[in-house]
């Protein structure tokens, strides 16, 4: 009997660590990035990873949100809207993250607010604890439940001590309190460098500690962010003062590159202490590939080309983060140093173009919302068709692009219901007419794309059919497909399911493309996208 409930219980439970992080101090000092070199070292011990991001804000995901706000949105291949962090981690562990993987206070509530007007709360009076905890609980079970990982690594969004995270704090106390031996916490925070007195201060870390216990958690780790390393001295301060053993107080300081962040880790043994902690035997690690890969982000590099990024929010580059990564990436494997140049559509016009793209190798038109910066984004297209600069055009890029040619071609008032409501709509709403409920209906997620023959598109992919992810709402009006096109300029993809355009393209061209999808969500450190290394390729081309 004693068997077969042991047994039971090993098949409901999963056997599932979870490691939570959480930050302290201030934001942005790279959580994110910490949370999936965590999830990088153990990945390459052969553990089975999922991450998820608890983002303490009140919007339901940051779909509608400006990039302003917390930068890009990041589409997940079941076409979830979720926080930027989630490139991170999709980057740092190859793994296909879903739309569990990011859940909001708002989102919360709502799934709270759907159950009680069921009446599923027995007229119980709904509170934060235990309601609001409990649906926390529930959230990182089932994400356990689906995705059966060997370690579920938990972010919590802001830092501790915002009014915001407090009932996140309670719950995942209370989630280690139901579940020992199950539960590892890592707490990143900031410590600050005097220059006057040339000291590193520890203060606001105690303080964070503080707080943390007195939220019911006792961190196992503490990773201490700052420019540069941290002296034993302070490590010995800190560890004595939160009782945290010295090897898992840990200096993390700034790195040339993100992806060195992993291998330092390894190197402090932070895999070792998480596996120590949980019993598990330590397996051995490769790292072979993603030190291949750091290797060659500090090798001397053939090239330097300079991208101009061509868009609306270029005042946070956070707002085009996957793109910026995925070009990256590729210039690591094209030998090539990029240097970007970020130029704001709106300030484009005819008479500056040839200037503002005077030392320019390449363009990205990026991808956007809304009828500011525009035409702008058209004007760019326009000039670098005629001036053969190898162009690639991402979603409203893309839009750009097509109108341009619609124009040329002759529809003189060719433009999107988007930007304008009189004109002829080359790009309009086909699918899911519905204006009011903009967080709703964008088409979203991946979806198969067939290539058509003796394409570029085709020749760059080397597959007939390729995977993804979209996040846009006007699609090319097939009314005008055939207006459009010409000798030249072509649609050479399409949706298979949809049968929607997914790609136009330039012949006697070096590189004018111009794809609905977002290729930048698929791009990995290990795994570059094709599409932007024939991009880079193309420059590299013209240059040499
Ligand atoms: N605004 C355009 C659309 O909704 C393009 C979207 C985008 O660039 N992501 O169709």
């Amino acid at each position: 009997m004693a068997q077969r409930t042991r047994k039971n219980n090993k098949k409901t439970k999963n056997n599932t660590k979870i490691i939570f992080v959480t930050g302290g101090v201030i934001s942005g000092i790279g959580k994110g990035i910490t949370a999936s070199s965590i999830g990088n070292i153990l990945k390459a011990r052969g553990f089975k990873i999922f991450m998820q991001k608890l983002d303490c804000y009140l919007n339901i995901d940051p779909g509608v949100l400006s990039p302003y706000e917390h930068g890009e949105v990041y589409v997940t291949e079941d076409g979830g809207e979720t926080d930027l962090d989630l490139g991170h981690y999709e980057r740092f562990i190859d793994e296909t993250l879903t739309k569990e993987s990011n859940y909001t206070t708002g989102k919360i509530y709502q799934r709270i607010f759907e159950n009680e007007r069921k009446g599923k709360y027995n007229g119980k009076t709904v509170q934060m604890v235990p309601h609001f905890t409990n649906e926390i609980m529930k959230i990182i079970n089932s994400t356990i439940e689906k995705n059966k990982p060997d370690f579920l690594i938990v972010e919590i969004g802001g830092t501790i001590g915002d009014i915001e995270s407090s009932p996140f704090i309670k719950a995942i106390s209370e989630y280690s309190f139901r579940n020992p031996d199950t539960c590892y916490f890592v707490h990143v925070t900031y410590v600050p460098w005097l220059n006057a007195s040339k000291e590193f201060k520890t203060k606001p870390t105690q303080n964070s500690i503080s707080m943390l216990l007195s939220g019911g958690i006792n961190p196992n780790m503490i990773l201490l962010r700052s420019q540069n390393p941290i002296n034993e001295d302070i490590i010995d301060k800190i560890s004595n003062l939160s009782y945290i053993k010295k090897e898992c107080v840990i200096s993390v300081y700034d790195f040339d590159s993100v992806y060195r962040v992993p291998l330092y880790l390894e190197s402090q043994g932070v895999c070792e202490r998480i596996l120590e902690f949980f019993s598990i035997k330590p397996r051995k690690s490769n790292f072979k590939d993603w030190e291949q890969f750091v290797n060659k982000l500090v090798e001397p590099k053939k090239n330097n080309i300079n991208i101009a990024m061509i868009g609306k929010y270029i005042e946070l580059e956070d707002a085009y983060k996957s793109i910026k990564e995925a070009l990256f990436i590729s210039g690591i494997y094209e030998n090539a140093n990029i240097n970007f140049d970020w130029i704001s559509a709106e300030s484009i016009e005819e008479k500056n173009i040839a200037l503002k793209l005077r030392d320019i190798d390449g363009v990205v038109i990026l991808p956007g919302f809304g009828k500011r910066g525009f035409e702008g984004k058209v004007t760019a297209v326009n000039y670098t068709r005629k001036n053969n600069i190898p162009t690639l055009g991402i979603c409203f890029g893309m839009q750009a692009m097509t109108i341009n040619q619609a124009r040329l071609k002759g529809i003189k008032d060719a433009t999107s219901s988007e930007i304008s409501d009189k004109g002829t709509f080359v790009l309009d709403i086909i699918v899911g007419k519905d204006k009011e409920n903009i967080g709703g209906t964008l088409r979203l997620g991946a979806d198969t794309i067939c290539l058509k023959d003796n394409s570029q598109i085709k020749r760059i992919y080397e597959e007939s059919e390729i995977s993804e992810r979209s996040r846009h709402r006007y699609e090319v009006n097939p009314k005008y497909i055939s207006k459009i096109e010409d000798k030249e300029f072509k649609f050479t993809g399409y949706n298979k399911s949809k049968n929607l355009i997914e790609v136009c393209e330039l012949e006697n061209h070096p590189f004018y493309i111009g794809v609905q999808y977002h290729p930048e969500f698929n791009a990995k450190p290990l795994r570059p996208s094709k599409l932007f290394s024939a991009f880079i390729k193309s420059i590299i081309k013209i240059k040499n």
